[in-house]
């Protein structure tokens, strides 16, 4: 029997991100919520795991009330339970406070897990922090970024591509790993997991009162990231005339934007 817990965030969909101009921070209330994709990812290798040897797969989400969403989500396609961790308290937690109240709730919700997986990176804030820092929290070892794996008895071996080198690694369980997007791609809930979630959804939901939580490692409180600002970035566009010999033009060139081509490149054009 292994026990996988599946860490999964909902995230707006990124065809409906509202910006507050004023404020320069996305208007999420306005967006509709969908299961990170890479979530979805590992969540898929947890139900390829699970119909290849006897397993029990948790989904643990922290989020608004309406991320209750990907848990039904999840149970349809395989999931065993989800749990929602949903409060105020927990509100505006950066990746440090989002890995401990996560950490906290598996050691109490899921005391004997064997493997927690997670996506590589979320797609709104895309820190790819939490999932190693939930390891780091949880005092198990961790890998990101795995591409494929085989869990074989207390051991899982694994692949992934780092700086174009195919890296294999095998990891002692308990352990986590964070699930890339290319391999496991998910599948569609069946109709049949469709009605199992809704008629018995097996989902708890659970306030910052119900974990032992340190309240001053929670929500803003518990998060010593802060937002100095958030805004797209606008492109000027001008247009110049270099006039001379083909030498005189480079050389205006070099002069004009050297500094510019060469943060771009990452070359320092001088000393090449
Ligand atoms: C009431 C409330 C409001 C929130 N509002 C926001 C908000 O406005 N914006 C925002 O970005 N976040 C919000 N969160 C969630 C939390 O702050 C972020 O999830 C956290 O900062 C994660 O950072 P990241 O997106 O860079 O994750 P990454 O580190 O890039 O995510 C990697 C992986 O970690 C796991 N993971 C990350 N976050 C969660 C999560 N919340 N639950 C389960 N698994 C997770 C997933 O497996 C994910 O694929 C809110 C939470 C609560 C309780």
């Amino acid at each position: 029997m292994i026990n996988i817990v599946v860490c999964i965030k909902q995230v707006p969909m990124v065809s409906e991100l509202p910006w507050n101009p004023k404020t320069g921070t996305l208007r999420r209330e306005l967006a509709e919520g969908m299961m990170n994709p890479a979530c979805a990812h590992a969540l898929e290798a947890a139900v390829q795991i699970k119909s290849r040897q006897k397993s029990e797969i948790t989904a643990i989400t922290m989020g608004p009330p309406m991320a209750e969403e990907v848990l039904y989500e999840a149970i349809a396609v395989g999931a065993d339970r989800g749990v929602l961790l949903t409060d105020n308290a927990f509100a505006a937690a950066d990746t440090y406070a989002t890995s401990y109240t996560l950490a906290r709730t598996i050691e109490m919700q899921c005391p004997d897990v064997d493997l927690v997986l997670c996506g590589s990176h979320a797609s709104d804030s895309e820190t790819a922090q939490v999932g190693p820092q939930i390891a780091e929290e949880l005092d198990i070892p961790a890998a990101a970024y795995v591409e494929d794996f085989e869990v074989k008895g207390r051991t899982v071996r694994m692949q992934r591509i780092s700086d174009n080198f195919l890296e294999i690694m095998e990891m002692k369980l308990p352990g986590l790993m964070t699930i890339m997007t290319r391999s496991f791609a998910p599948r569609y809930p069946s109709l049949e997991g469709l009605a199992d979630a809704f008629e018995q959804p097996h989902i708890k939901i659970l306030s910052a009162d119900d974990i032992n939580l340190d309240p001053n490692k929670i929500g803003r409180k518990g998060s010593p990231t802060r937002i100095i600002n958030v805004y797209s970035p606008t492109a000027e566009k001008q247009n110049v005339v270099l006039k001379g010999t083909a030498k005189k033009v480079v050389a205006q060139i070099f002069d004009k934007y050297g500094e510019k081509i060469s943060s771009a490149i990452g070359k320092d054009l001088k000393r090449v």
